[in-house]
């Protein structure tokens, strides 16, 4: 299992030095702000919709590896699905980041290197700020929103 961990770690690491999806979308339908102040970390996210389907997702921004690296994996799972789907690996990351998981990690797929986090309670925010902000963003009427965590 340490091995496993051991792994998982790189895989943040990585996206936090390479991130994917990290850029501006131009003429980008949703536009949300995110900020955590447990932490400083500090994104925007830009979301493309085409009617259900989120056509382009990214970011920019800066804050800690864990928030980073999940901002990437998340801009890279969400491409291409629905909102109502975003918003069901939305619940289901949640509750493997606050160690909550009823049943396999399988559709997690890559959001699986975040099971780490629930052992660290006050990283949570960290995990979980670029999708509350995807949220946020998708749900509301406004092109532009801001989300602070609490
Ligand atoms: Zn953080």
């Amino acid at each position: 299992m340490s091995e496993l961990r051991a792994l998982y770690q790189e895989v943040i690491l990585d996206h936090n030095k390479h991130p994917n999806n990290f850029r501006k979308i131009e003429n980008a339908d949703r536009e949300a702000e995110g900020y955590n102040p447990f932490c400083g970390d500090h994104y925007t996210l830009f979301l493309k919709l085409n009617e259900e389907v989120i056509e382009d997702i990214s970011f920019i921004g800066s804050g800690c590896a864990i928030s980073k690296a999940s901002a990437s994996v998340m801009t890279t799972v969400l491409k291409g699905k629905t909102k109502e789907e975003a918003g069901r690996l939305f619940e289901t990351f949640h509750t493997l980041v606050t160690g909550h998981l009823n049943g396999s990690m399988d559709e997690l797929g890559k959001l699986a290197v975040f099971s780490g986090v629930s052992e660290f309670p006050a990283r949570v925010k960290c995990a979980t700020l670029a999708w509350h902000t995807m949220q946020n963003a998708l749900k509301s009427k406004e092109a532009k929103t801001t989300v602070t965590t609490e």
